[in-house]
């Protein structure tokens, strides 16, 4: 007995764990030393409440402390309790064990019971679970947490019948610069990259990384197209602006694709799926940019899939060719030159723009063969141009970093004989994202074949004028996108072109303006003194034999032919639309769309101020009043404003709620385009003999309707 006592004394000691006793009221009678110890008492606790060791008020992970109070004073054995114990700081964690004593006539003494401490195995659960919840590079979620989460608040949320956006957030060019400056400053990145959305992203939006540079995040309760095109833009703005990163400076973008519960899907697969085709939607258009699902994705993903699967083959089949647009010297009209640009004619997909193909044949590492080919038919044309008229080649960042670009160039110019100071080679500012100091070899190298360089479409990316004080540039390019909206008053893009053309002046630089395309914008070049103007106010791009049509008769000279007024972009399309009013459905063509209207065209004699919801498919539905009517055409205006789909489209704010859509019988998952009942049916609607009140016009524009209600007022 006295050994088992030294043993039990011995235990105590060496911390281990310990003992507690109480009365049958729930005071501690006995408790080992190392607890007071622990909890910063001096006077012993004998006496205290022994709940009152333990933490039981805050909002711990589950509901055992609570439990604490009940089981003691329901006289209940228990083991393993972890409860936290009432100490202020740091978190420790006691686990205990208690019996109930009693005594010979059955009466309740109190209890005994041991403890130990385990806040050292607790935190390495609490550590393991998290890394089975978080991404340790960044502390975002990872991919399991974002499923997990997404499919129970989107099973919540269709019971509620609430919204939730999800948007896919991928980096543009982060594969550059992992490639180029390392893993650990890629690593380094990405870090800083989630930093960055933590900040512009609201607190109650869960922010996830699915690996690579593939971020997620979940928006609760927003279906509002308008919003999130903000969301998007600020996330795409916040992740452009430069980095610094163990002392590189590096510069990468971000396309956002975005997904809304419950009207493009229900469930988080659904939604994943449709955030990412509009993410390679928005890639396609030219990365930096934010696309909404849309139903037509998927058609579109499948043409992204063969255009990847066929472009492998296509120049050996030819369907690749070059087509050659002028650029020419605004004050003469004279051509000073052309740029080459790839042409692909799919056989079944018809024309492939550069702008889809290009960036494939980049992922795909097809461009240094393709961009080799490209080079050597360029040169060989231009041979048979005039000697006066120089041919520019695009260059892609990938062929730029690759070590044998100056061979393929010498190549090119060899078996062409094409003298060097006529080929001009066009890169993007994109170069710079790599190793500087091959950056500049390769500049070195290319310099001494003789040939020029152009830094193509200046004003897209950084525009850093220092770029152009380092690098041997020829001439700059300034970029359409920069060009537009240089005619509107209080625009500042032509005070900077200003600056550009004088900066390229004083460092012996050309200067080319890109995309014009009106009169007005060309007459502002002119008064700015660009030296040469690209655009389809001078010619589009045209295939070869037109270009040899062209100087067959010596000097090359087109008059300019465009437009007068370059106008503010107005989306210009035939789409057919729904246009409801009282009971009735009419058809009729959009001829133009703007934020705040539309043109109509397919119903006959509408008063102005009539008011009619507008079906655009899709649950897309936007009440308008007429303000303009001329016989078959009318001018609507909209109620709310249409917002921009990233696409340079419009779209409108709100969709109809597939909820009443299915309230009025209609299926929730696949919606049809077009024709959807405004709310439910209401029950007259079959019996009431109401008449259309307008007569709708047929294809051919005569009238096919002719409602017996209005003729009688005729
Ligand atoms: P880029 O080098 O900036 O070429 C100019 C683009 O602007 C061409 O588009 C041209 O058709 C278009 N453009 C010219 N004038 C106007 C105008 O007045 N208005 C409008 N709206 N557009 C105008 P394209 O041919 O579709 O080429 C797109 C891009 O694809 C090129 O931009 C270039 O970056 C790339 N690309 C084309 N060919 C090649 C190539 O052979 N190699 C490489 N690496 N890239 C190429
Ligand atoms: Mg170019
Ligand atoms: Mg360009």
């Amino acid at each position: 007995m006295r050994e088992a006592l030294l043993l039990l004394r011995d235990y105590e000691q060496s911390g281990q764990g310990w003992f507690w006793s109480t009365d049958a009221q729930g005071r501690v009678a006995y408790i080992s030393d190392c607890v007071a110890k622990a909890m910063g008492v001096t006077g012993g606790l004998t006496g205290r409440p022994f709940a009152s060791l333990f933490n039981l008020e805050r909002d711990q992970d589950d509901a055992v402390e609570r439990t604490l109070p009940l089981i003691l004073s329901g006289h209940k054995t228990f083991s393993g309790l972890a409860l936290r114990a009432a100490i202020d700081g740091d978190e420790v964690w006691w686990s205990i064990s208690g019996r109930p004593q009693f005594s010979g006539s059955g009466d309740f003494t109190g209890y005994r019971g041991n403890g130990a401490d385990i806040t050292q195995s607790r935190r390495s659960q609490r550590d393991a679970s998290r890394l089975a919840e978080y991404d340790s590079l960044t502390g975002l979620s990872n991919r399991h947490r974002m499923s997990t989460r997404l499919a129970s608040t989107l099973t919540a949320y269709k019971a509620a019948k609430r919204s939730c956006a999800v948007m896919m957030i991928d980096l543009d060019r982060f594969k550059q610069v992992n490639d180029t400056l390392g893993h650990p400053v890629g690593d380094e990145l990405l870090k800083q990259v989630a930093d960055r959305l933590r900040r512009v992203l609201d607190d109650g939006w869960e922010i996830g990384r699915l690996g690579g540079d593939e971020f997620q995040v979940m928006l609760p309760d927003i279906d509002d197209r308008g919003k999130l095109g903000e969301v998007a833009r600020k996330v795409i703005a916040i992740v452009s602006q430069p980095y610094s990163v163990e002392g590189s400076r590096c510069v990468i973008g971000a396309s956002v694709g975005v997904a809304i519960a419950p009207y493009d899907g229900i469930t988080s697969e659904e939604l994943t799926r449709g955030a990412d085709l509009a993410l390679y939607a928005a890639k396609e258009g030219g990365r930096g940019q934010f696309r909404f699902y849309s139903t037509d994705l998927h058609s579109e993903a499948e043409r992204r899939r063969r255009i990847e699967e066929d472009l492998r083959d296509a120049v050996a089949k030819g369907q690749i060719s070059l087509a050659y647009q002028p650029l020419v010297d605004p004050v003469k009209n004279r051509v000073v030159g052309v740029e080459a640009v790839m042409r692909w004619l799919h056989p079944d997909l018809g024309e492939v723009s550069p702008g889809v193909f290009i960036p494939i044949a980049e992922e795909t590492n097809l461009i240094v063969a393709l961009g080799d080919w490209a080079l050597k038919r360029a040169c060989e044309d231009a041979t048979r141009l005039p000697g006066n008229v120089r041919v520019a080649v695009n260059i892609s960042p990938a062929q730029f970093a690759n070590v044998n670009l100056p061979a393929s160039v010498m190549q090119a110019l060899a078996l062409s004989g094409l003298p060097p100071e006529r080929l001009e080679l066009e890169v993007t500012e994109s170069i710079f994202i790599g190793d500087s100091d091959r950056t500049d070899a390769m500049f070195t190298a290319l310099k001494q074949l003789g040939v020029r360089l152009a830094l193509d479409d200046f004003g897209t990316g950084y525009s850093s004028l220092g770029y152009l004080r380092k690098a041997p540039f020829d001439k700059i390019k300034i970029d359409k996108t920069f060009i537009r909206g240089v005619t509107e008053p209080g625009n500042r893009n032509g005070a900077i072109i200003k600056a550009i053309v004088s900066l390229a002046d004083a460092l012996d630089m050309d200067t080319t303006a890109e995309g014009i395309e009106a009169h007005d914008e060309l007459d502002v070049m002119r008064d700015l003194k660009v030296k040469q103007v690209q655009g389809f106010i001078y010619s589009r791009p045209m295939a070869l034999a037109e270009v040899l049509d062209a100087v067959s008769n010596g000097e090359w000279v087109i008059e300019p032919n465009g437009p007068s007024k370059s106008r503010a972009e107005r989306i210009t399309l035939l789409r057919k639309i729904g246009l409801i009013h009282e009971d009735f459905r009419y058809e009729a063509t959009m001829r133009n769309l703007s934020r705040t209207g539309c043109l109509i065209e397919g119903l006959l004699d509408v008063p102005v101020r009539t008011q009619f919801v507008v079906d655009f498919g899709n649950g897309q539905l936007a009440v308008a009043t007429v303000r303009r009517a001329t016989g078959s055409q009318q001018g609507l205006e909209f109620e709310v404003p249409l917002v921009d789909d990233g696409a340079g489209g419009l779209v409108t704010r709100n969709r109809i709620s597939p909820y009443v859509l299915a309230a009025a019988g209609m299926p929730l998952a696949a919606l049809p385009a077009g024709e959807y009942p405004l709310g439910p049916p209401s029950a007259n609607a079959a019996t009431s003999f109401t008449m259309p009140k307008f007569a709708q016009m047929n294809e051919a524009g005569r009238k096919a309707l002719r409602p017996q209600g209005r003729q009688s007022d005729t």
